[in-house]
């Protein structure tokens, strides 16, 4: 046998002092009257409250989170009715007014069917918590940033390739018919070549808040397409809903008044449209509709700018 084991076999004080001096805190609930009966000295550095006090406090749930006390509570005990061993994270309360993020790890004595006691261990777990949280919310700004035009503001290609499959999906299975607004700023070189890249960049910026202010339903959808191109997709909408809003898109646009020096249509800045509607079908792709809806936006182009095509209405 080892030395250690030696002791530990004739001198039960060393597994006292072995588990007074470990980072986890050893503990004992009576199960009869729920109370303390032992808990290692090392609980009052972490939480300030001394060990006697554990012993005699009314009710210790008290050193506890309020939104976690019946959560725990109400566990611990079916739990330990049970006769499961089980574990716990919750805020623990400390004597200063703070919370520190406690795991327990309890173990249910029994003696024959009847549980006698609970022993168990407190780990202190606040570190790994918080850094729980700051992954968390690094991963709620990677979802966003992922989906999200860094530019504009609004939703980015990605975004856009997944809501129309699932818009497309519903249209079919609900025979909805499905719009989609496809829009290309007029003479966007020349606006850049007089106003410089950083001045193109704030004019994009512009012209995505205002279409954000144009797609007015719930589950209307504005993305950067690409380039100085957006792209709306609107369910449930027709053709002459469709067309309205395509209207509006562009007039609001022009209510903005941004100056275009440069522009062959007139002083401001100016956008052209494509408007596709359609019920889809089993045979029909969203890739062949944004062709066909980009096709109508090169036709806008041809017959002038500032202005809005629209698909023919299906037999
Ligand atoms: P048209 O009326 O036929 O659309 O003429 P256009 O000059 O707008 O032609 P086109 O659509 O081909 O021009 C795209 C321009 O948009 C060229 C490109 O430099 C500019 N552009 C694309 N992305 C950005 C961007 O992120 N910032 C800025 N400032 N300009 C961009
Ligand atoms: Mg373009
Ligand atoms: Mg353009």
């Amino acid at each position: 046998m080892t030395d250690l084991a030696n002791q530990l076999e004739t001198d039960s004080s060393i597994y006292k002092t072995l588990l007074e001096s470990t980072k986890a805190i050893p503990w004992r609930i009576d199960w009869k009257t729920l109370q303390f009966t032992y808990i290692g000295p090392q609980i009052e550095a972490l939480l300030g409250w001394t060990p006697d006090s554990w012993k005699t406090v009314d009710d210790w749930a008290t050193r506890m989170h309020p939104e976690d006390r019946d959560y725990v509570v109400n566990f611990c005990v079916s739990q330990s009715q049970a006769g499961t061993d089980h574990e716990a994270d919750y805020r623990a309360l400390t004597k200063d007014g703070d919370y520190v993020w406690i795991r327990d790890v309890v173990h249910v004595v029994r003696k024959g069917e009847e549980v006698e006691a609970l022993i168990g261990f407190m780990f202190d777990i606040s570190e790994r918590k918080q850094t729980e949280e700051k992954l968390l919310a690094l991963q709620k700004e990677l979802e966003e940033l992922s989906f999200k035009d860094g530019l504009t503001g609004v939703a980015n290609r990605r975004m856009f390739d997944s809501i129309i499959e699932v818009e497309w999906s519903n249209a079919q299975r609900n025979h909805q018919p499905l719009s989609v607004v496809l829009l290309d700023i007029d003479y966007f070189k020349q606006y850049n070549d007089h106003y410089g890249h950083l001045g193109g960049d704030d004019c994009l910026k512009r012209v995505g808040q205002v279409l954000s202010r144009a797609a007015t339903r719930s589950r209307d959808f504005v993305a950067r397409f690409g380039g100085e191109e957006f792209v709306l997709v609107l369910p449930e909408t027709d053709r002459a809903a469709a067309m309205t809003v395509a209207e509006r898109c562009r007039q609001l646009l022009l209510d903005e008044h941004i100056e275009h020096q440069q522009s062959q249509v007139g002083p401001h800045l100016t956008i052209s449209l494509g408007v596709g509607t359609l019920i889809p079908t089993a045979h029909s792709q969203p890739s062949a509709f944004i062709a066909e809806v980009d096709k109508l936006l090169y036709k806008a182009k041809q017959k002038g700018r500032n202005r809005v095509e629209q698909n023919k209405a299906e037999e």
